[in-house]
């Protein structure tokens, strides 16, 4: 096969797994992969080795030559000072990562130039190049798992803002006062739209005493299971309970939709993440529904694109490689 585009390496580091691609950032052709375990009890300095392994694994697959590729991008789960090449903090990898210099630490191992950015952005990046949300110039992605996170596109580029801050739509207050986020605060989008507000909601319910089919799952022996699996044969058995918690998380994702296009009024709205790869298409048609009777300007609604996402796992690691070139050679 011609390997003819701008070729580069994009790295998914996530919590639990690490993956790495050589991706034609041209044509989101995927020539040579690798996945380890992240193993994040090793701390940041280890998790790196094996990130370096993980690269050099995907591009001896790939059968690309070095000097060809332009550089790595890495896609990491938490805020980054992109500039200095730091990870700011990393709540699901431990301490270690604080302040930790995660471009400098494998530019010196790999011998290419590396970019880093979060993880949802460059999701956003993937989508938007390769994905759901192509051809739009203006485009908002929103992530849905367990926790809910997104990437504003403006004018076909990536809006970091003014502190690399921006795009955390999860964040969004809906309801002042309301349920615990994972942030710490209370009331935001992912307390009422994420998988976790999906699994309260649920065991709320179960424990005023609701008849559900979940209840004999919630726990065994201490260990939940509630996954999404059962939470999805539930909903799709009519189970009441499953119903109601899910039909709420839609309602809120569609007031957060409808709040993204209120601002900024994009193209397109791409909702990826594990919820959506579960669920499918349908999860998101009460959403636009929810969505558009929130919206200020009613004038030709349904030409808002509000799709699923398509790049699944690899949108991460695509839209990594694809930023990591944009930055190297037009500075983006
Ligand atoms: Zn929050």
């Amino acid at each position: 096969m011609a390997k003819k585009g701008k070729l580069a390496i994009g790295v998914d580091l996530g919590g639990t797994s690490l993956y790495a691609a050589v991706v034609d950032t041209e044509t989101g052709q995927i020539y040579g992969q690798a996945k380890r375990k992240a193993r994040a009890e090793l701390g940041a300095v280890g998790v790196t080795k094996r990130v370096v392994k993980t690269v050099e694994r995907a591009i001896l697959r790939s059968g690309v030559k070095r000097k060809r590729l332009i550089g790595v991008g890495v896609g990491v789960p938490g805020p980054i000072d992109a500039e200095g090449g730091l990870v700011i903090r990393l709540t699901n990898l431990g301490p270690t990562w604080d302040g930790f210099p995660l471009a400098q630490t494998l530019e010196r191992r790999l011998k290419l130039p590396v970019v880093i950015e979060n993880d949802v952005n460059v999701g956003a990046v993937g989508e938007h190049c390769f994905g759901a949300g192509r051809g739009a110039s203006d485009m908002v992605a929103l992530f849905v798992g367990t926790g809910l996170g997104g990437g504003v596109i403006l004018d076909g580029k990536l809006r970091t803002g003014f502190r690399g801050s921006a795009g955390e739509v999860g964040h969004m207050l809906l309801r002042a006062d309301g349920d615990p986020c994972g942030c710490g605060e209370h009331g935001h989008a992912e307390a009422y739209a994420s998988r976790t507000a999906i699994e309260r909601s649920i065991r709320k319910a179960i424990a005023a005493g609701e008849p559900s089919m979940l209840a004999e799952t919630i726990e065994v022996e201490g260990r939940p299971l509630l996954t999404s699996k059962y939470i999805q044969r539930a909903y799709e058995a009519g189970d009441a309970v499953a119903v109601n918690a899910i039909r709420s998380a839609q309602y809120y994702l569609g007031l957060l939709i409808a709040d993204c296009v209120n601002l900024l009024d994009p193209e397109a709205v791409v909702v990826g993440g594990g919820v959506l790869e579960r669920m499918g298409d349908a999860y998101l048609e009460p959403v636009r529904g929810y969505a558009r009777q929130h919206f200020l300007n009613k004038h030709a609604m349904e030409t808002v694109r509000i799709v699923a996402a398509e790049l699944g796992d690899s949108s991460g690691a695509v839209g990594a490689a694809v930023q990591a070139v944009r930055r190297l050679t037009d500075g983006a």
